[in-house]
């Protein structure tokens, strides 16, 4: 049904036909065809499903679930809008679904975390980084899917355990304000998608106080930063508590911090493979990768082997983090394949959808927005020409030129189509799609 399409664009050079050839196979049709699965379809056809058992079952579901699984359903779907681009040489004319903006979207989200990890390299100062990873014990999960507002003590513990680093034993230090500077990303799940509060931390290997000074810091104790930290956040969680769970549940609480204290004594684990980075452009690899894998979403769609719709029946795989660290493969549990309904892959994702108002990556020390620290005559990692390419690469044809290898206004006579604003459906929404 293409050939037609394809014949043109071969007569008008070699660019054109494949520019049509890999647009064709991008089309959602032709995916479909390829075998290629979507979180969105999966949704499409179960989400109304699971919500009635949620109603019988008498779960509510939050708000922001409601809102950002919606707009995600109906992500690019024509009915809402669309954008209608024509071709001022031979009247070809192309039109594009807007997009959702939901960062639950898989689509969507690449675009906000990248937007994000722009942000973040854009603060960062020319020096070395690193990324410490902060996990916690198993038996606090719970805790925190029940209380998502202590999400801040879990930064604040962090905060805590860095700035003490610095000025904890050394009046000088407090008296010049002297401090790290770094950047925390919570992630909720982990690799097999289950709730597992963890945070990625991205800190510059220097501090600077409050005349500007700068300092090379490099020799972090990951034995003491561990039991800082665990020491830290349970004081913190107990205060929490304190305040907001009930008595039965502040006394088991109390109980489990007993027995953490007794059978952790080493404290929680804390990680930072250390990796060389010394020169710009090891230094900006690293940046890059931490800021676009903080920004990741729970489940890749690539990790969908398999969907059934009518046994509603979803089967993936996940490479379980643990193997990171084994060098031999024989002691690595290796890759883990699950089967499971459709109810509860959704519910598993669902989980990590964050409430609007909580900032899942926060700014500290010399990285602080309000910090009273002197960054601006600090030299930046990244040029302004690299950061301005780094935000004109976020509009959706240079994405699509960029992951998919074709130019979506590139019509098959061989001209650039033109959008026609008088042509374009707007339903319900305010922003433009790219
Ligand atoms: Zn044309
Ligand atoms: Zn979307």
């Amino acid at each position: 049904m293409f050939t037609r399409q394809l014949t043109i664009a071969a007569k008008s050079g070699k660019n054109v036909y494949e520019n049509e050839y890999i647009k064709i196979n991008n089309l959602p049709y032709a995916r479909e065809l390829n075998g290629k699965i979507t979180i969105q379809e999966i949704f499409r056809n179960h989400w109304d499903e699971f919500k009635q058992i949620c109603k019988s079952n008498n779960k509510p579901i939050r708000e922001s679930i409601h809102k950002n699984v919606e707009a995600m359903i109906n992500c690019k779907n024509f009915k809402k809008g669309y954008l209608w681009y024509e071709c001022p040489k031979c009247g070809n004319f192309e039109i594009r679904g807007l997009s959702c903006h939901s960062r639950f979207c898989p689509s969507c989200g690449k675009k906000y975390r990248d937007a994000r990890a722009n942000e973040i390299s854009k603060t960062c100062i020319y020096a070395p980084h690193r990324h410490i990873t902060w996990t916690i014990a198993e038996e606090l999960r719970d805790y925190f899917q029940r209380h998502k507002d202590m999400y801040d003590e879990l930064f604040a513990a962090i905060n805590d355990v860095l700035t003490y680093l610095i000025q904890g034993k050394s009046k000088a230090a407090r008296i010049r304000n002297e401090r790290l500077g770094f950047i925390s990303t919570i992630h909720t799940f982990g690799r097999d998608m289950k709730f597992n509060p963890h945070i990625h931390t991205l800190i510059a290997e220097c501090t600077i106080d409050k005349n500007g000074k700068r300092k090379p810091y490099t020799f972090f104790n990951y034995e003491s930063l561990r039991k800082a930290f665990m020491n830290q956040l349970l004081k913190r969680m107990y205060h929490f508590l304190k305040k907001n769970a009930n008595t039965k549940e502040l006394n088991s609480f109390c109980k489990l911090r007993q027995d953490l204290f007794k059978n952790k004594g080493a404290g929680f684990y804390v990680n930072a493979p250390q990796k060389e980075c010394r020169s710009p452009s090891q230094i900006k690899r690293i940046v890059n990768y931490v800021c676009r894998y903080a920004g990741h979403p729970a489940m890749s769609e690539s990790r969908i082997i398999s969907y059934n719709k009518d046994t509603k029946t979803v089967y993936y795989y996940y490479d379980p983090h643990e193997d990171d660290a084994i060098i031999n493969d024989d002691d690595k549990q290796g890759r883990q394949y699950v089967e499971e309904t459709v109810y509860e892959f959704i519910a598993k994702l669902i989980v990590h959808i964050p409430e609007k108002s909580v900032h899942t990556t926060r700014y500290y020390g010399f990285y602080a927005n309000h910090s009273s620290l002197d960054t601006f005559h600090q030299p930046k990692l990244f040029k302004w020409e690299e950061i301005s390419k780094m935000k004109s690469s976020l509009n959706w044809r240079s994405r699509l030129i960029q992951s998919y290898k074709y130019d979506p206004l590139l019509c098959h006579c061989g001209a650039t189509m033109v959008i026609v604003p008088d042509l374009c459906f707007f339903e319900g929404y305010t922003k433009e799609d790219g």
